[in-house]
């Protein structure tokens, strides 16, 4: 059996040699005679797993003593409640940026909590673009300022970090991640579904600078409250061992590839390659302003949307999986994310330019 180009936006395509690795160790790892998932989470073993797995992606991401890293679960859209349970603390208010379906979904949950002010939108451009900073209606008495640095539906991503002053900054980096270059110390707190570039969904990943900790409501479930998940090295419960153990061959998969740089460096090429391809033949269309398009999803449309189901199915045929865009927005959507090769985008294009030159 061959494995396709699985272009998904998640659960999405994991490093083949992870999966290999994953396979050989399944039914004894390293001479325990015990599966990962078997092991309890307080030995020795799975212990040297987590930590490991917590050191290699502090190096990976460039992340200093001064946060913690937390394995939660629940997945990020958990983090939407989670985030202002937890930062709000006496604060009144809370700033967001809108700019698509993800932060519009961490805007209603966050609004359950707290009064959130809506400081900037790209809504009346259909999401195409992102709101220039200088118009923000920020607070310098905001609790936090959260923005999505990339929209997975969408495909807009920030090409700059937002200055929120001494304001801490909250970014949902579920689908960029480890995917290049990253300044931690500009963040208050970062979160970050697994299920894109770091392993199995359901795990969460977050990084919170430590004066942060401890601000929770009273209220706060235990199992959300970042103190306790601290305190605790993320294993106040039985933590979700196997993503854990999945996302740390992961992370070293990642070092031995050259880390977050080499992926920068393949990722920007990707998707140069596929928006290049996309901008010079009339026949696919891409609608987010240039300088904002995602290195992770391209969404992309084709000149006659009655052909849609013909592509997908002859997408398949070769080995091109899961293309469809989000049921929201309908047309294409390509998820090149840091375990997708560059192979993977060329037959993609392959393929494209086939089909432009049939149907066009
Ligand atoms: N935020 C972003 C940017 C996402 O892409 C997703 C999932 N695609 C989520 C949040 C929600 O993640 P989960 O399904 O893990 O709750």
């Amino acid at each position: 059996m061959s494995r396709a180009y699985n272009f998904c936006a998640g659960p999405a395509a994991l490093p083949e040699p992870v999966l290999r690795q994953a396979r050989d160790e399944m039914l004894d790892w390293r001479g325990t005679g015990m599966s990962v998932m078997e092991m309890s989470h307080r030995g020795d073993e799975f212990v040297e797993i987590a930590e490991t797995a917590e050191r290699d992606f502090r190096e990976l991401a460039g992340v200093s003593d001064d946060y913690a890293v937390l394995f939660m679960q629940g997945g990020a859209s958990s983090q939407f409640a989670t985030l202002p349970l937890n930062l709000l603390g006496k604060k009144a208010t809370a700033d967001y940026v809108d700019t698509g379906i993800w932060s519009g979904k961490a805007i209603d949950e966050a609004s359950r909590y707290g009064q959130i002010n809506v400081v900037a939108s790209s809504k009346s451009s259909g999401y195409r673009t992102v709101p220039d900073p200088s118009g923000w209606a920020t607070s310098a008495d905001a609790a936090y300022l959260h923005y999505t640095p990339n929209e997975t539906i969408g495909g807009l991503e920030f090409d700059f970090v937002p200055d929120s002053g001494s304001v801490p900054l909250v970014a949902d980096m579920s689908s960029t991640i480890l995917s290049r270059h990253l300044d931690v110390s500009k963040f208050g707190l970062i979160y970050a579904g697994a299920q894109k570039n770091i392993g199995p969904s359901g795990l969460v990943v977050v990084i919170i600078r430590k004066d942060l900790l401890g601000k929770a409501r009273a209220e706060t479930p235990t199992m959300m409250n970042y103190q306790v998940m601290a305190d605790n090295g993320s294993m106040y419960n039985t933590p979700a061992t196997y993503s854990w153990y999945l996302a740390g061959l992961v992370f070293q998969w990642l070092k031995a590839e050259g880390g977050v740089a080499a992926m920068e460096q393949a990722n920007r090429r990707k998707s140069e390659k596929l928006y290049g391809f996309i901008d010079d033949n009339g026949f696919y269309a891409n609608p987010i302003e240039p300088r904002f398009r995602s290195w992770m999803n391209v969404p992309f449309t084709l000149a006659d949307e009655a052909l849609n189901g013909l592509f997908l199915k002859g997408a398949d045929e070769r080995g091109l999986l899961n293309l469809k865009g989000h049921r929201s927005v309908g047309g294409m959507r390509a998820s090149i994310y840091n375990a997708m090769p560059e192979a993977g985008v060329d037959a993609l294009i392959g393929y494209m330019a086939d089909f432009a030159k049939e149907h066009g």
